[in-house]
């Protein structure tokens, strides 16, 4: 079996009303999406998406003609674009695409199958009043859920403990709560410092005695020690990070120091799916848990999905909502059916062979820039 081709399509598919996620300091009126296709000779196609694979065309050429099956040889060849180029992982989607394909088998399968579904949390991306967000938590709840996500921005952050306690005192002290500090993060070009470590430490002592089950990013990745602090001194909660360590070694340095009890490396944007299968296999004989991010798109959620249902990751799986402003609609524009969870909080891998990705392609069209 050949590659034949690799093609891109890109769309930008509108927001009305605009998204105000937490780390957009503008509202965002659209949101971009990638779609890489791999060609075969063989009328096999692999699809992929999450990263933007800005600058690919350059490195097209180091794939097309080769057999897709050898994928540890595309992954290496992929890290190998990293430095002249972007971070290519939905390629690599797209190849375990056609594996899956190939076998007739989905690709969690490949990965170790220890799952067919896995709990989802609601990962809710906008900044709400303790009202809004009591309000979106019921919500939640009413559509089977069984964990959320709030996050606190580092300049409002009376109002996002608040948040967190409205939802507290809504859901009842066993309604399982994650916080994202994103390492007080916002987009490219915000060069403001983060908060510092003494705030933090005050900030998650507080998150802790709201009995928040794990604090997501709360430092800048840089303090590895404030890391370590962090989790000796919070004993009850956990602390997860890792979605935007975009290297092996240094996602293997954070393991052998054993600074997180939860690491998120996310399939399509950080180390791809290979990798983050040896990462969450490490993290599993240190007895820590694994779990990607996948805030990207239904593709790169499907991606994600597939390594966790393999690997056995959890203790939840990250599913990026936010009603009504972030929808699986919205996010999942280009499938022919928006991922949703069952009716007990889970998230089902799909049985299709591959990664089970089925398109719209009258929406592929129709968003299509420069259509
Ligand atoms: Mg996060």
């Amino acid at each position: 079996m050949k590659i034949t081709d690799i093609t891109l399509d890109r769309l930008r598919y509108d927001l009305d009303p605009p998204l105000r996620a937490a780390w957009d300091p503008q509202p965002r009126r659209s949101v971009d999406a990638t779609i890489v296709r791999v060609h075969t000779d063989e009328g096999v196609t692999g699809i992929g998406s999450g990263d933007t694979m800005d600058g690919f065309d350059a490195f097209r050429h180091l794939f097309v003609g080769r057999d897709p099956l050898e994928v540890s040889r595309h992954v290496r060849a992929i890290e190998t674009c990293n430095v002249h180029g972007g971070h290519y992982w939905p390629l690599e989607a797209a190849l375990w695409d056609i594996v899956g394909k190939v076998v007739g088998q989905p690709v969690s399968v490949l990965f170790g199958n220890a799952a067919r579904r896995v709990p989802a949390y609601a990962s809710c991306c906008v900044l709400r009043s303790p009202a809004e967000r009591r309000e979106v938590a019921h919500r939640v709840v009413a559509e089977d859920f069984r964990a959320m996500k709030i996050r606190i921005d580092r300049d409002r952050v009376e109002e996002g403990v608040a948040a967190v306690a409205a939802v507290r005192d809504a859901l009842g002290d066993d309604y399982t709560i994650m916080v994202d500090l994103n390492q007080s993060w916002r987009m490219a070009g915000d060069t403001a410092p983060a908060t510092d470590l003494a705030s933090i430490r005050r900030l998650v002592r507080r998150l802790g005695e709201l009995g928040v089950f794990w604090v997501e990013e709360p430092l800048p990745y840089a303090d590895v020690e404030g890391f370590r602090t962090l989790r000796a001194e919070n004993p009850g909660l956990r602390i997860a990070a890792g979605e935007m360590l975009r290297s092996m070694p240094e996602l293997l340095r954070y393991l052998e120091r054993d600074v997180l009890d939860v690491y998120q490396c996310d399939v399509v944007l950080a180390v791809g799916m290979s990798r983050a299968r040896t990462l969450a296999e490490l993290a599993a004989l240190k007895h820590r848990a694994f779990t990607p991010h996948s805030w990207t798109n239904g593709i790169g959620v499907l991606a994600n999905l597939h390594v966790a249902a393999g690997v056995g990751g959890g203790p939840f799986f990250e599913f990026p909502y936010d009603a009504p402003d972030w929808t699986p609609q919205r996010r999942d524009f280009m499938l022919a059916e928006p991922l949703r969870v069952d009716d007990t909080g889970h998230l089902a891998v799909p049985d299709a062979p591959g990664l089970g990705v089925v398109l719209d392609e009258d929406v592929v069209e129709r968003y299509r820039v420069g259509a």
